[in-house]
């Protein structure tokens, strides 16, 4: 067995355990396989094994190996983690299932226009910047609420969660309390926080979904190929 596969492994044990630690029933959780600057012959093992939800955080990366990967395996859920520029909605709408990342009215207004345009129905979650950090994407928390009212009297948007990145150097807790209390304020149930360092203390706090990149597939590198 690669040892990709057996860190997915690994990763869905832990899930399971802390399911149980937080009295949450079984299969609540959702994996949510970060694949991003992984290539599909990485990517391939873990489809091979059952794995079917993925993130992105690109949708030019990710237009580069899943439309060929779906050729091959059916039943792929892709996520947007990653922050989306309006001239990408069309692709991004075409391309993804859960776009998680919609932050902006410029974004709720791009992604209304291609949905109706092209018919589909991906679902939609909004980013919150619970750290208040400057150089991150996310809706402010105290206008949270608001915003998805918004994205669904003006843009007819149904959002279905909240989606936080916390701050490197804090503790995740207090950070995933605040977005599930949003959640609820905002009436949305999907709760998408938990990388590979937090994702049990996520599921404590009532994580719906998980998003796990280098637990699974290892280290990332970003160098541009020499
Ligand atoms: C890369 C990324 C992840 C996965 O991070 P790991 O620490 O590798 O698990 C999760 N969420 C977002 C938004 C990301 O960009």
């Amino acid at each position: 067995m690669s040892d990709i596969v057996a860190n997915l492994n690994m990763v869905k044990g832990q899930i399971a355990a802390a399911e149980k630690e937080a009295r949450r029933d079984k299969d609540s959780v959702t994996l949510v396989a970060v694949s991003k600057t992984f290539d599909a012959g990485e990517i391939s093992p873990v489809l091979d094994a059952g794995q079917r939800v993925f993130g992105e955080n690109r949708v030019q990366e990710a237009q580069g190996k899943w439309p060929q990967l779906r050729k091959t395996y059916s039943g792929i859920e892709l996520h947007l983690i990653g922050p989306l520029q309006s001239n990408k909605s069309a692709d991004a709408v075409a391309l993804f299932d859960v776009i998680e990342t919609v932050d902006r009215e410029k974004i709720a207004a791009a992604l209304a226009k291609e949905i109706r345009k092209q018919g589909k129905s991906p679902k939609l979650y909004v980013q919150v910047n619970t750290g208040l950090e400057p150089q991150k994407a996310g809706i402010e928390p105290k206008d949270a609420a608001a915003f998805v009212e918004r994205c669904r009297s003006h843009h007819g948007l149904a959002i279905e969660g909240l989606m936080c990145i916390p701050p490197a150097e804090e503790n995740p807790g207090p950070h995933f309390a605040l977005l599930e209390k949003l959640a609820r304020e905002a009436g949305v149930e999907k709760l998408s926080m938990g990388m590979s360092g937090d994702y049990e203390t996520a599921i404590g706090f009532g994580a719906t979904s998980v998003r796990v990149g280098s637990a699974i597939f290892g280290g990332r590198d970003y160098s541009p190929p020499a």
